[in-house]
């Protein structure tokens, strides 16, 4: 009868933990939901977050820059404050030191839902079932012809003429059209083809400038000299001594570049064939 009576005993036991697990279970799966739910809407805080910071940034950069072309320019001397053409110095001091340009690329990407050209133009997005809006300093649409893009871009480009430091980079995925931009067809040239036409048409003969060019390629975050003999190098980035500019890639090969023809003639280099070089090396 004992024996019987503990059986019994531990049966109802049995069963009793048995529910208690199944109860355990369902909570932790109501809990794993939950915690996935709160995950995505961390990741989304996080996103809206920066999307807020960056464009309180952009406001307060453009806001400094109207106010310091309020002030009218000080820091330059009286005869620089002249610019070439046009104004690109306030230009650029008005639409703010960093500016993000967007172009879309022709094709219908499925992840663009909408776009509004034009200054502050935005674009709209859907990725993964996340609707995003972008509002940038200008948007090209797909039809914007090379022309269209340098236009903006020029005022920016001769500023180097008066002091400035100009940096125009594109930055994307692959087969965004980087290279289309930047470099683009002989027949329809883009960025650069453009920028050094108009550095040269504005210095004119006059012997005051010195140009010289070198060609980097970043990638995977090792910086090669695309115009040194041989096969491109790893180069290093160091910060410049006081006074002479910034960074400074230490070895880097220049090319003197006296008129636009000169560099007409030299063939710039694709992939890893560095073409004969009218060479100098400078000492940094
Ligand atoms: P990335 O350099 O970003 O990898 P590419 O510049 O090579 O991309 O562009 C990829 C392809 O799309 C190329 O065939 C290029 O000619 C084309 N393409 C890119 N942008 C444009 C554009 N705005 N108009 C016409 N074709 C373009
Ligand atoms: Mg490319």
């Amino acid at each position: 009868q004992l024996q019987q009576e503990t059986e019994q005993n531990c049966r109802r036991e049995l069963q009793q933990m048995h529910g208690q697990l199944a109860g355990l279970r369902a909570r932790m799966a109501s809990l794993r939901q939950g915690c996935g739910d709160l995950r995505g809407l961390v990741s989304t805080f996080t996103q809206s977050c920066q999307c807020s910071l960056s464009e309180a940034r952009g406001q307060v950069s453009w806001a400094l820059g109207a106010l310091s072309a309020g002030r009218g320019g000080t820091q330059l001397p009286e005869e620089q404050r002249g610019p070439p053409t046009g104004c690109p110095g306030r230009l650029l001091e008005l639409k703010g030191n960093i500016r993000v340009l967007c172009r879309l690329r022709p094709g219908t990407p499925s992840s663009l839902v909408s776009s509004e050209p034009g200054p502050s133009g935005t674009v709209t997005t859907c990725y993964r079932g996340r609707q995003r809006r972008f509002r940038l300093d200008w948007v090209f649409s797909p039809e914007a012809s090379q022309e269209e893009v340098f236009r903006e871009l020029e005022p920016a480009v001769l500023s180097c003429l008066r002091g400035y430091s100009v940096c125009i980079f594109t930055y994307g995925q692959t087969g965004t059209g980087k290279t289309y931009s930047m470099e683009g067809p002989p027949e329809d040239p883009g960025i650069a083809p453009r920028a050094l036409q108009s550095l040269f048409q504005e210095m004119g003969t006059g012997g005051q400038h010195r140009v010289t060019l070198s060609m980097v390629e970043i990638y995977n975050e090792a910086v090669r000299d695309l115009l040194a003999p041989g096969p491109p190098e790893r180069l290093a980035v160091r910060q410049g001594p006081a006074g002479q500019g910034g960074i400074q890639v230490a070895g880097l090969t220049y090319w003197d570049v006296p008129n636009l023809e000169t560099l007409h003639q030299v063939r710039l280099p694709s992939g890893n064939a560095p073409p004969p070089p009218p060479t100098s090396q400078q000492p940094s």
